[in-house]
């Protein structure tokens, strides 16, 4: 009797270690601690070319654009520049703004033309996200064009020198091209608009850990990703999310949705990685349970439901496991996931970017 009883403290004493490592690990597992209290949110959007009929996925006709900037003005909506919202999300500020980012990738002549003119007439700020290396060619704003616009009001971002897959190297050979390209890039703007950019945003949506830091510790503050989803106070300032807006995305009904979208509640996620290591790859998420309908959660890859979620409880949240049906053929690829809030204010979203650095593009 008494060895049982023994052996049942023992394993009690056991429990109890084994609960505490189970909670160091998911603490160590757990996304940055907020930046201040609060619940700001904000979305972000990424547009391209403009009235380009040539690159259909890319592009947005001026109309739809129009539209566009209609719905943000009739509902009162805040338009700052990347480094303005992330001081806003930082500090001061009203909490109740709805706040939206207009970014725009490449620095396209097809935006001097077609979408800079739009802005204007709303009286709305943007950050023109710049490839150094490309400016003056043809179909890429001048530097002249770039000086009006930055004039204007227009923020310019560094979107990287040459606009290179960074991740197709790897260890010291990819932070050193990065870290050669940047100062390209930060020496080009210097010398041409005599300014320096404070945000960045990775070519083609890319980045791994490394680059995050790279970006972090070369004075910007804050970098775009190109997964989709909404901005709060616990997001990682190094990766962003945006919506793309070009092709199919960019009609009026699917940007009213995304302004309105709010986070999916995430605790921590496994692996917190962009980069693939099987194929399917396996996320696992866990939610605050509290915030959302479970029985409603969807996942979506390629915009269909071709994914297996499995449900487990924990003490923490709901875990759910994600995992594709099927292999991932493309070098990028998007998991995303959405549910309804519980308090009937519209749903979530959230996504979680995989590169498969063997596609080459
Ligand atoms: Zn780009």
């Amino acid at each position: 009797m008494k060895t049982i009883q023994n052996t049942n403290w023992l394993r009690a004493i056991l429990l109890i270690i084994l609960l505490g490592a189970y909670g160091m690990s998911i603490r160590a597992q757990s996304k940055p601690p907020l930046i201040s209290p609060g619940d700001k949110e904000m979305v972000c959007f990424v547009y391209h070319r403009f009235d380009d009929k040539r690159y259909a996925s890319t592009n947005i006709s001026a109309s739809v654009f129009r539209s566009h900037m209609n719905y943000l003005k009739n509902e009162k909506c805040k338009i700052l520049t990347l480094s303005e919202a992330v001081h806003w999300m930082k500090t001061g500020g009203n909490s109740s703004d709805r706040v939206v980012i207009l970014t725009i990738d490449d620095g396209y002549k097809s935006f001097y033309t077609s979408g800079f003119p739009i802005l204007l007439e709303f009286g709305f700020k943007a950050t023109v996200f710049i490839n150094t290396n490309h400016v003056g060619d043809k179909d890429y704003m001048s530097w002249e064009q770039l000086r009006k616009i930055n004039e204007a009001g227009m923020e310019i971002g560094c979107h990287s020198h040459a606009h290179d897959h960074f991740l197709d190297l790897s260890g010291q050979e990819m932070l050193k091209a990065f870290a050669r390209d940047l100062s390209m890039f930060k020496g080009k703007l210097k010398e041409k608009l005599g300014i320096q950019s404070k945000v960045y945003s990775y070519p083609f949506g890319e980045f791994n850990e490394q680059l995050e830091l790279l970006i972090k510790n070369a004075g910007f503050s804050a970098a775009c990703a190109q997964n989709s989803g909404v901005i709060d106070q616990s997001s990682d300032l190094w990766s962003l999310p945006r919506y793309p807006m070009g092709g199919p995305y960019a009609s009026l009904i699917g940007f009213i949705d995304k302004v309105n979208m709010h986070p999916l509640p995430v605790k921590w996620e496994k692996p917190e990685s962009t980069i693939m290591t099987s194929n399917p790859p396996e996320l696992i998420l866990c939610l605050d349970h509290e915030v959302i309908d479970l029985d409603q959660l969807q996942c979506f890859i390629h915009g269909d439901k071709e994914c297996i979620i499995t449900f487990e409880e924990s003490i923490e949240g709901q875990v759910i496991k994600i995992r594709s049906i099927n292999q991932l053929p493309n070098r990028r690829t998007l998991y995303t996931i959405t549910a309804p809030r519980l308090d009937g204010k519209g749903w979530c979203w959230y996504s979680h970017l995989w590169i498969n650095t063997k596609v080459k593009e």
